[in-house]
C-alpha cells in the first residue's frame, strides 16, 4: 500500500531535511531557506540517529514477528541487539542522543534494560524511532501499545516517554487507517484519558515503575499521560494563532522532549494539510529539535498522502534507501 511506503520513507525524508538545520538558530534557517524552510533534500541525503534507530526498531520487530504472537520476551532481546549494533556502528556519528548512548553503554556492560534505562529521561529519542510499531500490520491495539512503550523503555524510563511513544505509534496507525489529520489531536487526547491508569506490566515488567514519587504502577504511568495531554492541548487553536509561517515550536514546544516533539510534529502536519513537503520543511525550519520534529512529521504526512506525494527522485537519493524499501514492501 502506498500509504505505508509514504510513511516509511517520509520519516527518513523529514530526518534528512532536518539534519542540516538541527543545531542552527531559527533566524539562520529562515535566512538560508525562507520563512517556510527547506523544500529540497541535500544532494547527499544523509539521515540521523532518528532513522537509524527506527530501522533498528523495525528489524527487531520483524525478527520478533517471525514467531508470533508478539511479546516482551520475544521483542526485547531483539531490539536490544539492534540498538547495541547501532551503538557500536561506525555510522553512529549523526549527533546521537545522550540518553540512548548512555543506556546502550549500560546494556552493553550487561545490565538488564530496566537498570540500564535512564529513568528520568523523556527525550524525544523515545518516540522519534517508534513509527514501525504503528506501521506494521496485524497487531492488536494492546500489542501495538505494549511494543511502542517497551522500545522506548529500553533507553527512556520516564513515563512521558512511554506515553508519547504509544501516541506517536497510534497516530501513524490511525492515519494509515484513514483518520483525518484534523481529528488526531482530540483522538490522542482521548487516548491519554482512556489509558491514564493503564500500566502495561506484561511489557514493562515490575521494575520500571518503582521510582521515587511513584506510589503505584498506575500513579507512575498517569504522570506520563497527563503530560502528553497537556502538550496536545490547544493544538487546534495554535493552527490559527501560530499558523504556517512561524516557528512551529511556538505551538508545541521545542521538541527535545518526547511529548513536545509529538505535538510540534503534529502541528506541522496540521498547518500543511495538503502539502507533505511543506510539513517536513516546517519541521526542519524550527528553533528546536528540527530533525526529530521533521522526521515525526514525515511519518505522519506520508501516512496521510502516500508515497506519490513525495518527489520521486528522493526515494533513490535517501540514505538507507534499500533498507527502507524492504520494510515498506514487507508491510504493504
Ligand atoms: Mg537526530
Amino acid at each position: 500500500m502506498s500509504k505505508v511506503r509514504g510513511a516509511v520513507f517520509g520519516l527518513a525524508f523529514g530526518d534528512a531535511l532536518g539534519y542540516p538545520t538541527e543545531f542552527l538558530p531559527y533566524d539562520a534557517i529562515v535566512r538560508q531557506h525562507g520563512p517556510r524552510g527547506p523544500r529540497e533534500l541535500p544532494s547527499r541525503a544523509l539521515v540521523t540517529d532518528d532513522t537509524q534507530m527506527t530501522l533498528a526498531v523495525a528489524d527487531g520487530l520483524v525478527g520478533a514477528l517471525e514467531e508470533p504472537p508478539l511479546s516482551a520476551e520475544r521483542l526485547e532481546p531483539l531490539i536490544r541487539k539492534e540498538f547495541l549494533d547501532w551503538w557500536r556502528s561506525p555510522d553512529n556519528n549523526r549527533a546521537p542522543g545522550n540518553t540512548c548512548m548512555a543506556a546502550c553503554a549500560s546494556m552493553a556492560a550487561g545490565k538488564p534494560w530496566w537498570e540500564a534505562t535512564i529513568a528520568g529521561s523523556k527525550g524525544c529519542g523515545a518516540n522519534m524511532r517508534v513509527a514501525p510499531m504503528g506501521i506494521v500490520p496485524g497487531l492488536s491495539d494492546d500489542e501495538r501499545a505494549g511494543a511502542a512503550q517497551l522500545q522506548a523503555a529500553l533507553t527512556h524510563g520516564h513515563p512521558t516517554g512511554l506515553a508519547a511513544s504509544e501516541l506517536s505509534a497510534f497516530a501513524v496507525r490511525w492515519l494509515l487507517d484513514g483518520m483525518a489529520v484534523a481529528e488526531l489531536p482530540e483522538a490522542l487526547r482521548q487516548r491519554c484519558l482512556s489509558q491514564r491508569q493503564v500500566y502495561r506490566g506484561e511489557w514493562l515488567g515490575d521494575h520500571l515503575w518503582r521510582q521515587p514519587m511513584a506510589e503505584s504502577p498506575e500513579a507512575f504511568i498517569a504522570r506520563g499521560w497527563d503530560e502528553c495531554r497537556a502538550a496536545l492541548d490547544g493544538l487546534e487553536d495554535a493552527v490559527r494563532y501560530v499558523g504556517p509561517d512561524a516557528d512551529p515550536c511556538a505551538a508545541g514546544g521545542a521538541g527535545w522532549v518526547a511529548e513536545e516533539a509529538l505535538a510540534t510534529a503534529l502541528f506541522c502536519v496540521l498547518v500543511f494539510p495538503d502539502d507533505p513537503v511543506g510539513a517536513i520543511a516546517r519541521g526542519a525550519a524550527s528553533s528546536g529539535d528540527s530533525d526529530s520534529i521533521a522526521s515525526l512529521a514525515g511519518g505522519f504526512a506520508g501516512a496521510v498522502h502516500g508515497a506519490e506525494a513525495w518527489p520521486a527522485e528522493w526515494f533513490e537519493r535517501i540514505e538507507y534507501s534499500d533498507h527502507l524499501d524492504r520494510l515498506a514492501t514487507a508491510w504493504s
